[in-house]
């Protein structure tokens, strides 16, 4: 008896605990402030909202943090590092480039900011709006080797993108650049960043650069300061330079006749790193000019609006304005 009255007893309270504990789960979704005031996030988008295009770079601004150790933001499952920056007449802060890919979906998403001060770590919530960028449409026909690679080149490109791959995942955690950013070269911009190609009728993945009409042999400059981190002979690409400017910001520069520098060399705003040429998958001579930051694909034209314009300027920057859509010709006789 007594033991049956002990077992009742407990499938009493463990009814008890499941209806306590049922309770709780619905009280707190329905007023989850009062019951756990320390454990949720702030609303998102609370501390701010920033719009850009697809392909374009927003410059967000997180103000008043005197002693951060560390301000890191997540977007997208990207991770942008954020930088201290004085500037006359402004509140002291820190700043992130927020590269918005070609490839993001339009509309709203959050960018997560962490700011670390010690032991201690505050959250901050912005909305990023992203607008559709209309990309144009390429229509290109190129020799069939050029486009339907046989196998022993599938295998080759395959590990080239791998070679590419490792090498920028050993991004430079500093800062490297220290002024604004240049066009690498004196030409002409096609303005087909993102267009969408149809190769011989096949469409083909969009083109992830700007292309720059220039004169063989025409010299390119690096953008800014960096480390040249990989110096490369690939099936598309070509002869072509990648330059880690830090804080996972690189800019690549392709279809090179020549390349002047080394894996590994420092580099300085401006300073001559090859030579304008046709290798790789190009039908005339161009530059290719490319950005990667902190993982997204974005339009490096974005980069000369970009607000460190306290550096020298130099010889190779054009002052030439450029369109704001700039026109595109249904067939454009150069690629990468
Ligand atoms: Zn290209």
């Amino acid at each position: 008896m007594m033991l049956t009255a002990l077992k009742h007893a407990q499938l009493r309270i463990s009814r008890l605990d499941r209806t306590v504990i049922t309770a709780v789960v619905l009280l707190s979704s329905v007023f989850p402030v009062e019951l756990f005031p320390n454990t949720l996030p702030a609303s998102k988008g609370l501390d701010g909202q920033y719009s850009g295009k697809q392909g374009q770079v927003l410059v967000v601004k997180v103000q008043g943090e005197e002693q951060a150790t560390e301000v890191k933001g997540t977007f997208l499952s990207r991770t942008i590092p954020f930088f201290r920056e004085f500037r006359p007449g402004e509140p002291t802060g820190y700043i992130g480039l927020l590269g918005i890919d070609m490839q993001d979906d339009p509309g709203t998403h959050e960018l997560a900011v962490e700011v670390k001060q010690g032991e201690q770590a505050k959250q901050l919530s912005f909305n990023i709006l992203v607008a559709k960028e209309k990309f144009a449409v390429e229509h290109l026909n190129l020799p069939k080797e050029k486009v339907d690679l046989d196998e022993k080149a599938v295998a080759r490109w395959k590990a080239e993108q791998e070679q590419v791959k490792e090498a920028l995942t050993e991004n430079s955690r500093l800062k490297l650049w220290h002024s604004n950013f240049l066009e690498p070269v004196n030409g002409k911009r096609t303005g087909i960043f993102g267009s969408v190609r149809i190769m011989n009728g096949k469409p083909r993945n969009p083109h992830n650069g700007e292309d720059i009409g220039a004169p063989m042999g025409a010299d390119v400059a690096a953008s800014n300061d960096g480390v040249v981190r990989l110096t490369v002979d690939h099936v598309f690409s070509g002869k072509g330079v990648f330059v880690d400017h830090g804080l996972g910001f690189y800019t690549m520069y392709f279809h090179l006749s020549e390349v002047l520098v080394k894996d590994g060399d420092l580099v300085t705003a401006g300073q001559i790193i090859g030579k304008v040429g046709a290798t790789g998958r190009a039908t005339g001579p161009h530059l290719h000019w490319g950005v990667k930051l902190n993982g997204a694909r974005v339009n490096p034209y974005s980069l000369l609006d970009l607000p460190f314009k306290n550096g020298t300027s130099h010889a190779n920057s054009i002052a030439t304005p450029m369109p704001e859509t700039p026109s595109v010709p249904e067939v454009v006789p150069i690629k990468q």
